[in-house]
């Protein structure tokens, strides 16, 4: 058991590094972070920072000497990197959950094998194959490299007008996944944490609106069925539980006339469950700590309904927005990253709105967002279109 007082290590220096530092500093741990940029989100909480390249063995051996756990906020560590830093201290989860994560090919096979539902898809790795599993799956259709990708990036969408070939060059032609677009309903997730010990708790699950292909707004609880809410978390708990995760697991997930079909995993805090900073009794943060730490989790009960909306880049396109009117009402509370450079598409900060209810909540963060000078905020209606990749 690593207790307060220890120092924990974190590989990534952004913004789930940042909450995950500042949870653990609240309850009396060091905090180490490695990242490439000096003085990022995460840099700016620790108790120390290497500031060094993914792949430098050297330095991360360094880091991992100075430790006493090792935990992630970023998943694309070199493996080598991982492996180095395994042989000196613990790492949670460890490099073989991250492996399997953070490759979406490995990933799907990992699901179909665990009996858990995925959208159809073919490994392409040459036009030939590219050509192949758009006549075996159909169109629409998103071409996916198979590493790297992330909010929407390194993916394509194809039609039935669609020039096969023009696509896959345009694509840099990588080692890609093709998978059939799943008319969804919704999109939600549900972040499990797992102790050592083989504990689980679940967060409430997340309903997730997207725009452009990156997290716009999440609610909590999420608008779907009892049915829908235990099948969702019986799958989060399945997964976590064959991967024998240590530490989080958030699934992204969509559901499809009552049916749950996986989309993507993080091994990590999610986006989707920063909510539970003001929301829940613990946050995701906290629980993530308390796995790495082998501690007892935390209650993640939801004290009440919840609304976040993100803070991109876009916002700053004015000079800094009106935080004064953001905050008029009460119950919306801010959180910003400490990056200095607002860039469009940029995650910023997140605005938490608390109600009686998830309607509610959700009309209070966006007219916060709104106050704040955001010209571009859709309203709900708008986010149904954009998911279906309007
Ligand atoms: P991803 O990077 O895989 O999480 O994709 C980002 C977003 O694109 C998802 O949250 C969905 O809104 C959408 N998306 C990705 N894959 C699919 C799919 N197979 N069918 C429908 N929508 C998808």
């Amino acid at each position: 058991m690593i207790l307060p007082g220890k120092t924990i290590g974190i590989l990534g220096g952004g913004q789930l590094g940042r909450m995950f530092a500042i949870a653990a500093r609240q309850m009396g741990y060091h905090v180490h972070a490695f990242d490439p940029i000096h003085y990022g989100p995460t840099g700016q909480i620790a108790d120390h920072e290497i500031n060094a390249p993914y792949d430098d063995i050297k330095s991360a051996q360094r880091f991992a000497r100075m430790v006493d756990v090792v935990t992630f906020e970023f998943e694309n560590v070199p493996a080598e990197t991982l492996a180095e830093i395994g042989k000196i201290k613990p790492v949670h989860p460890s490099p073989r959950v991250l492996d399997t994560c953070r490759h979406r090919l490995r990933e799907k096979r990992f699901l179909e094998s665990i009996g858990v539902a995925v959208a159809p898809f073919r490994e392409v790795t040459s036009i030939d194959e590219f050509t192949a599993a758009v006549k075996a799956i159909g169109t629409p259709g998103i071409l996916k490299s198979a590493e790297f990708g992330y909010d929407g990036k390194g993916q394509l969408k194809i039609d039935p007008a669609t020039d096969i070939t023009s696509a896959w060059q345009s694509t840099g032609q990588s080692h890609s996944v093709y998978e059939g677009l799943v008319k969804f309903d919704k999109e939600i997730s549900v972040i499990a944490a797992r102790g050592e010990s083989g504990e689980i708790k679940c967060f409430d699950v997340a309903e997730n609106l997207h725009r452009n292909h990156v997290l716009d707004v999440t609610v909590v609880p999420a608008r779907i069925s009892e049915a829908t809410r235990d099948q969702a978390t019986e799958i989060a708990v399945k997964i976590a539980e064959s991967l024998d995760v240590v530490g989080l697991i958030a699934v992204e997930m969509f559901v499809v006339d009552g049916r749950i079909v996986v989309n993507e995993l993080a091994p990590r805090p999610h986006n989707s469950g920063h909510f539970s900073i003001d929301a829940c009794m613990t946050s995701q943060f906290e629980q993530q700590l308390r796995a790495v730490c082998g501690l007892p989790l935390g209650n993640p009960a939801l004290f009440k309904p919840v609304a976040m909306a993100n803070l991109l880049g876009d916002l700053w396109k004015d000079g800094e927005p009106n935080w004064k009117a953001a905050l008029r009402d009460p119950r919306v509370k801010l959180h910003l990253y400490g990056k200095t450079e607002p860039k469009p598409g940029r995650k910023m900060g997140h605005l938490t709105a608390i109600a009686d209810s998830v309607e509610e909540a959700i009309k209070l963060a966006i007219e916060a967002r709104d106050a704040s000078g955001n010209l571009f905020v859709a309203t709900t209606e708008t986010h149904r279109e954009e998911r279906k990749f309007s």
